[in-house]
C-alpha cells in the first residue's frame, strides 16, 4: 500500500482521542542522525549549567546580553518572518534578495536546513493532530499519560524519529529552486557562523578572549537553545493548553499562547495562524502582538515585499467559533 493510500486510511479511522494506529512503533533515526540532533539539542542546553557558573556573583555582561538578544531577533525572525510565513505558507512575495537573507538568518537558528523545515511544517499542517503529523501531542492519545508522553514527543522526541518527509512531495517548490537548494547545502556552515559570530563580536568588543568565550556561551549557545525551545513550544504546548478563537479542521487542536507571544514572535497566536495557515499576521485580534507580522509590513512600506496577505475583517468573521 502506498503512504499516500496508508495515510488516507489511517485518518479515516482516527476518532479524535485514541493513541495514532503505529504510536509504539518508532523506528529510531540512524546514529549519525541521533548523535549530530543530539549534540544539536542538548549542547546549547548544556551551556546554560556553565554559564550560569561563571557569571555566578558577576551577573551577565551587557555585550554578552545584546549579543545576544540582537542574535535571537535577526535568526528568530528568519525562521518566523523567511522559514514560516513566506517560504512554507507564501502569505507574501519577497525580492529575491530579500527571499535569500531570510532563508538565511532562519539556517543560523539550527533548525534543520530550510527545506527540510518547510516540508515537514506542510506536512504538519496536511494532518494536524491525527496520524500523520510529524510532532503531534496526542501521538499517544489523550488520557493523562498518553498526554504527557505526546507533549514530550511534539516538543523534542519527534526529532529522533526516523520519520522522513519527502521534500518532493511537501516543497517540490523549493528543491526545484537554486538559491534555495544553495541555502540548504550551506547550513552546516550557517550554524557555525552563527556561534562564531558571537565570539569574533565579544572578542573584538571586550579585547579579551575570555569576553569571546562568554559571548559564544550567552550569545551562541544558550541563545540557540532558547530559540529552539520557544518554536518546539508552538508545536507541543501551543496544540494543548490555550484559546481556540477560531474553527480550524477537524481533530486539529492548536490553540493561542498569550505568554509566548513575544518571545515567538507571533507564532503563539497557533490557532488563528491554523485556522487560515496564509495568512501573514497571526495575532489578528486586538492586543494580539505580532513582532513577525509588523516586519512584513515595514518590509511592505519599503517596497520589499507585495501580495500580502493581510487578514480581512469578513474573513476572519467567518472563522470565530460559535
Ligand atoms: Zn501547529
Ligand atoms: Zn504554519
Amino acid at each position: 500500500m502506498s503512504i499516500d493510500n496508508l495515510a488516507a486510511e489511517r485518518r479515516q479511522d482516527y476518532d479524535g482521542t485514541s493513541p495514532f494506529p503505529g504510536a509504539e512503533e518508532h523506528v529510531p533515526a540512524g546514529r549519525l542522525q541521533i548523535g549530530l540532533t543530539g549534540a544539536i539539542v542538548i549542547v546549547p542546553f548544556a551551556a546554560l549549567a556553565v554559564a550560569i557558573f561563571l557569571a555566578w556573583g558577576r551577573g551577565i555582561s551587557l555585550t554578552d546580553l545584546a549579543l545576544a538578544a540582537g542574535l535571537y531577533v535577526f535568526t528568530g525572525l528568519g525562521v518566523t518572518v523567511g522559514f514560516h510565513r513566506l517560504l512554507t505558507h507564501g502569505s507574501f512575495t519577497a525580492k529575491p534578495w530579500l527571499r535569500v537573507a531570510l532563508a538565511v538568518a532562519g539556517s543560523m537558528g539550527f533548525q534543520g536546513n530550510v527545506i527540510d523545515w518547510v516540508a515537514v511544517h506542510r506536512r504538519h499542517h496536511a494532518f494536524t493532530d491525527r496520524p500523520g503529523d510529524p510532532h503531534s501531542p496526542y501521538r499517544y492519545g489523550t488520557d493523562l499519560r498518553g498526554q504527557l508522553r505526546g507533549l514530550a514527543h511534539a516538543h523534542l522526541g519527534w526529532l529522533f524519529d526516523k520519520d522522513t518527509t519527502p521534500v518532493e512531495r511537501y516543497a517540490p517548490d523549493l528543491a526545484a529552486d537554486p538559491a534555495m537548494n544553495r541555502v540548504a547545502r550551506a547550513f552546516p556552515a550557517l550554524c557555525a557562523l552563527s556561534l562564531a559570530l558571537p565570539f569574533a563580536a565579544g572578542w573584538a568588543i571586550t579585547g579579551s578572549l575570555y569576553g569571546g568565550l562568554t559571548a559564544f556561551l550567552w550569545a551562541g549557545l544558550i541563545r540557540v537553545a532558547l530559540l529552539q525551545h520557544v518554536t518546539w513550544s508552538v508545536n507541543s504546548l501551543c496544540h494543548v493548553i490555550g484559546e481556540r478563537p477560531f474553527k480550524t479542521r477537524r481533530h486539529d487542536r492548536s490553540t493561542n499562547l498569550w505568554p509566548l507571544a513575544l518571545l515567538s514572535f507571533g507564532e503563539s497566536w497557533h490557532n488563528g495562524h491554523h485556522s487560515e495557515p496564509a495568512c501573514a499576521r497571526h495575532g489578528v485580534d486586538r492586543l494580539q502582538i505580532d513582532p513577525s507580522a509588523g516586519l512584513i509590513r515595514l518590509f511592505e512600506r519599503f517596497g520589499w515585499v507585495s501580495n500580502v496577505h493581510w487578514p480581512e475583517r469578513d474573513r476572519l468573521q467567518r472563522r470565530r467559533a460559535g
